[in-house]
């Protein structure tokens, strides 16, 4: 990690400059109160803790019940390897140090940079979990929203999934190419990530979904709806669904706490 990256009185200073009392920017995209959060807050650790834990008590039961699936609608998927979905950014490895200090407008460039550049801290819990569903006996699946964007003088289509892997592995988290799944990476592969997790689920049991934005979890929550979704989300639609499936939070579905971005952001 370079030095500064994590200077944290470094990263206060420039939010308390740049904005010392809001809770959203201009643009509505960020909480700048969520990052300080994020940044200082013993709380934030033990959220993240508390959902790695849940989520590994979990692991038992979920194995040994073949009729469990922690993805709505996959049934008769006892004789599969069990397999659990996780996403990348604040639920792996934290941004929350870029989300301090990038210079405004975001794009994805710079926090592929900024990834490319250092070296990825993990989200407290991350790696021990990770580990032991590993011994476990579980199949790792990456399903991130980084996008495939091609970049001058790169032969390689898809840079960002190298630096993905390689964030994760910095992180000390086991990952590969072939289990890291970006948007973009296939024609199919939209930000909406249904579509990329039943793909996994034709061959796989999923026995967890684990995420910090409710599209970790649930399809159409977006205010910009992508394929297959076609209705726009609302606040309430996304309260209504976050309901609906009340029986997942914390027994197959874990929530990581991300008060800085996420699809929340730009519902109405
Ligand atoms: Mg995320």
């Amino acid at each position: 990690m370079p030095s500064g990256r994590f200077n944290l009185f470094y990263l206060l200073a420039i939010i308390s400059a740049s904005c010392p009392s809001c809770v959203y920017s201009e643009s509505g995209s960020e909480s700048h109160g969520g990052i300080q959060w994020v940044l200082t807050a013993a709380e934030f650790d033990a959220l993240c803790l508390q959902a790695y834990k849940t989520a590994s008590d979990f692991l038992e039961p979920a194995l040994s019940d073949r009729t469990w699936s922690a993805l709505p609608g996959q049934t008769d998927a006892g004789d599969l390897p069990a397999a659990i979905i996780l996403d990348v950014d604040e639920t792996l490895v934290s941004n929350a140090a870029f989300q301090a200090s990038y210079e405004h407008p975001f794009t994805n460039s710079k926090l592929d940079d900024w990834n490319d550049a250092g070296v990825a801290k993990a989200i407290p819990g991350a790696v021990a979990f990770t580990k032991l569903a590993r011994e476990s006996g579980v199949e790792l699946f990456f399903v991130t929203n980084r996008p495939c964007e091609k970049k001058p003088g790169i032969d390689n289509p898809c840079p960002q999934q190298d630096v993905t892997v390689r964030d994760l592995n910095e992180a000390g988290i086991v990952a590969d190419a072939e289990h890291v799944m970006m948007a973009n990476e296939r024609r199919e592969w939209d930000r909406e990530k249904v579509v990329r997790r039943n793909l996994i689920a034709q061959s796989h049991r999923v026995i967890m979904l684990i995420g910090d934005d409710l599209s970790d979890f649930i399809a159409c929550t977006r205010s910009s709806p992508r394929a297959p979704c076609t209705d726009r989300a609302t606040i309430e639609s996304r309260d209504d669904m976050t309901y609906e499936h009340q029986h997942y939070w914390g027994a197959g579905w874990f929530i990581l706490p991300n008060p800085m971005h996420g699809s929340w952001t730009t519902v109405k």
